[in-house]
């Protein structure tokens, strides 16, 4: 088990495609981080990079306090779970997880013993002589999870590894991964596209866009606090409002309502200062009476969440999304008000978060 240290490590792809541009991020020991952000931003680029599968143009790679920048992936001592799982088709359950130890020259006799006993912490006892075409997904991704960790590395890089899984499978997978993570300790890296799998998952994640990393911090603190209106805009099931303010005294002047400075920017704000008010859906309660300190506007559409509708006010030609309780929903062409949690509402200048 080991850290992994990124300094300054650049990814300019043939043809100039700059995918990572001088990051720097450290993952401690034994930590399940885990990597998000939009399509293209570098996510696999660079896992790929810290297992070696891709070479870096800039920077360095430390696992462990050894820098592998310059080695080959054999030689870094991490072990890798792809999208889809490269499982070989001819081999049964028992060679697929053995073949990492195979590939290391161990003995016959002691890689079937390691590979049945991996297997059989991962469920798969009943399944070892089977090949992978007669396995279900969730199967097959427990034999390539298996695999991995026969290999016994010093870092798990895991790139989508329940992407090709069914809803329900995929949240019994989620919580499989990380009590396994937990119990074995190692530090893992996980790329993902789903940002409910990395704040359910993840003890910290960092937030990626087009090669720079936008955010480290716990899932709490990426959602609750995020530094910029990108991760702002990007995290969370229904987007964050974003609205367009002014400064003025203690208020803030907001899709022409007054509201009251959030409780994290006061006092660090200028009269007359151009900001963007950020507040949760979830932090912007719906009210149909009218109330102080809010937005309001007019219902233009309701969109149904399970538990609570989401409503979309037209608030002098600015949409702004609140959360209706159950049981409350207005009608559309309704007068309505959102009343947003001035202890939640957060505040950013040039697109960075103001904050005692
Ligand atoms: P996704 O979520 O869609 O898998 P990603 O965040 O993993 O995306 P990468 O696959 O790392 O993103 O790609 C980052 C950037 O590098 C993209 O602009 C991509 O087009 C480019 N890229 C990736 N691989 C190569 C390559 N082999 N040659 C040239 N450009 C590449």
């Amino acid at each position: 088990m080991a850290a992994i240290e990124l300094r300054g490590l650049t990814k300019v792809y043939p043809g100039g495609v700059r995918a990572l541009d001088a990051l720097d991020l450290v993952i401690p020991d034994g930590e399940f981080f885990a990597l998000l952000g939009p399509s293209g931003c570098g996510k696999t680029t660079l896992l790929r990079t810290i297992a070696g599968l891709e070479t870096a143009t800039g920077g360095s790679v430390v696992i462990g306090e050894r820098d592998v920048t310059g080695v080959q992936p054999g030689g870094r001592d991490v072990a890798m779970v792809f999208q889809d799982y490269a499982l070989f088709p001819h081999m049964d359950v028992t060679d697929n997880i053995a073949y990492p130890l195979r590939i290391k020259k161990v003995a016959k006799t002691t890689r079937q013993a390691k590979a049945a006993e991996v297997g059989a912490r991962l469920g798969l006892e009943h399944l070892m002589d089977r090949r992978p075409g007669q396995l279900s997904g969730g199967q097959q991704q427990r034999v390539a999870l298996a695999r991995v960790m026969a290999t016994q590395a010093q870092a798990f890089l895991f790139d989508e590894p329940l992407s090709n899984l069914d809803a329900r499978l995929r949240l019994e997978a989620r919580t499989f991964l990380k009590k396994l993570q937990r119990e074995l300790g190692v530090t893992t890296v996980f790329v993902t596209h789903d940002q409910a799998e990395a704040l359910a998952m993840a003890d910290r994640m960092a937030v990626m866009e087009a090669g720079h990393i936008r955010q480290i911090g716990t899932p709490a603190e990426v959602f609750q606090r995020p530094a910029n209106t990108f991760v702002a805009g990007f995290i969370g099931s229904t987007p964050m409002n974003l609205l367009d303010g002014v400064a003025h005294g203690g208020t803030l002047e907001v899709a022409g309502c007054a509201l009251p400075v959030p409780t994290s920017a006061e006092g660090l704000l200028a009269d007359g200062e151009k900001i963007v008010y950020g507040v949760r859906p979830e932090y912007n309660a719906y009210a149909a009476e009218p109330a102080a300190d809010a937005l309001g506007g007019k219902v233009v559409i309701m969109e149904n969440l399970g538990a609570s509708h989401l409503v979309t006010l037209d608030v002098n030609d600015v949409m702004v999304q609140a959360i209706v309780p159950e049981g409350r929903e207005p009608a559309i062409g309704d007068q309505g008000w959102a009343v947003p949690r001035r202890d939640r509402a957060l505040v950013y200048r040039d697109g960075e978060l103001v904050a005692g």
